[in-house]
């Protein structure tokens, strides 16, 4: 059990841990251990002598996450609810491939993970920011919702999004730790062309990434061509309006050399038109960027709609017209609230509705079988 009187190990550099007066090999030995095996028990790390396994044992954590419960979609889509040290949840949502253009399945898995426990950002669309900010996560518990998801699914998880619960570039010091500690050789290993950090749009901050070397991607959550339609939809754009935003996005790509994308939920009557369209493709000209075009999920508590499927063919054609690569998305995980704009939502409802049938239970076992195939509820 995670608690909250010793460090967690899995937030550190290796040059932060605390060996005495051990040589500082030990340490490649001890993130052999973490990360390799994933072992969780300091006296299992056999090839340490044992008064260090003590002393890591007494200073340092090296548990996984408690998944208190875990979900399956039909299309195999996996959310975890993970219990924090400080009692907090945060989900993470595994994400399987989306066939390729040939039909045949690309081999990878995506990670979307949480950076915050809910959001001061308040987006319209999305379920995370309904019951507020609480608090940043540590980089450890954002390294350890990589590291638990791949334990309990048996999975090696090769992409991360940073969009679950959270504005991640709120808390950038401690996601820039996470990254550099997922990215690194030492550490979990992943491409940081693999690793996407999402953001509602602040502008600050979009241009301290843009100065740091981590050569990940970055996505804006856009959502409007103009600041009328955009207000309706982001409160920050009252902060930091479309024009702002955009010469950022300007900006940081002029020092990474790097696509963009720009994620855009299509919402009826209300950003979806063909004129939203045009004018979408003059506000991005001369943006190396992809557009993802996200039609609504129908959340329970929110008002809007998902237009038609002519509506976003449509809107797609125009920014093909324009040159604009653009991407209607197939979302996964519908019939879990997995999919964008969605986490967290459901543990709201069911504090809201404590009789509901997928209210929490005891802490699943990560040697249970996951429940994948229907969308069983454990
Ligand atoms: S979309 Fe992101 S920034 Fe906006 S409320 Fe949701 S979690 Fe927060």
């Amino acid at each position: 059990m995670l608690t909250q009187n010793r460090e967690l190990i899995h937030g550190l550099f290796p040059q932060e841990i605390d060996l005495g007066n051990e040589p500082a090999y030990r340490r490649a030995q001890i993130l052999e251990w973490l990360y390799r095996h994933r072992t969780r028990d300091f006296s299992q790390m056999k090839n340490l002598p044992v008064p260090l396994r003590t002393r890591l044992a007494e200073k340092y954590s090296a548990e996984h996450l408690p998944c208190v419960r875990e979900q399956g979609s039909a299309d195999t889509t996996r959310k975890f609810l993970w219990q924090l040290p400080t009692g907090d949840y945060v989900e993470s949502v595994l994400i399987p491939a989306s066939p390729g253009a040939d039909g045949r399945r690309a081999d990878r898995r995506t990670l979307c993970v949480s950076s915050q426990v809910g959001c001061a950002y308040g987006c319209r669309f999305c379920a995370s920011g309904l019951d507020g900010w609480k608090r940043h996560l540590s980089a450890a518990e954002i390294v350890l919702q990589v590291l638990s998801a791949q334990s309990i699914s048996g999975q090696r998880v090769d992409h991360i999004v940073f969009m679950g619960m959270g504005e991640p570039l709120a808390n950038l010091d401690n996601v820039l730790k996470a990254i550099t500690i997922l990215n690194a050789p030492w550490g979990m290993g992943i491409a940081a062309r693999n690793i996407t950090v999402s953001t509602s749009g602040l502008v600050k901050k979009i241009s301290e990434l843009a100065r740091q070397p981590l050569q990940i991607e970055l996505a804006i959550s856009l959502h409007g061509p103009d600041n009328e339609t955009r207000e309706k939809i982001m409160p920050i754009n009252k902060k930091h309006p479309v024009e702002e935003l955009i010469a950022a996005c300007r900006d940081y790509q002029a020092h990474k050399k790097r696509r963009i994308t720009f994620e855009y939920i299509l919402i009826e009557d209300i950003n979806s038109s063909q004129e939203h369209a045009r004018r979408l493709a003059r506000l991005i000209r001369g943006i190396d960027a992809k557009v993802n075009l996200i039609p609504y999920n129908t959340v329970p508590g929110l008002e809007w709609k998902r237009p038609n499927d002519d509506v976003c063919k449509k809107f797609a054609k125009i920014l093909r017209e324009h040159s604009i690569t653009c991407t209607i998305r197939l979302e996964k995980g519908h019939d879990i609230a997995a999919a964008c704009g969605q986490l967290r939502l459901q543990k709201f409802l069911d504090e809201k509705q404590p009789n509901a049938p997928y209210a929490l239970k005891a802490p699943a076992k990560s040697t249970d079988p996951p429940p994948v195939g229907a969308p069983a509820l454990v």
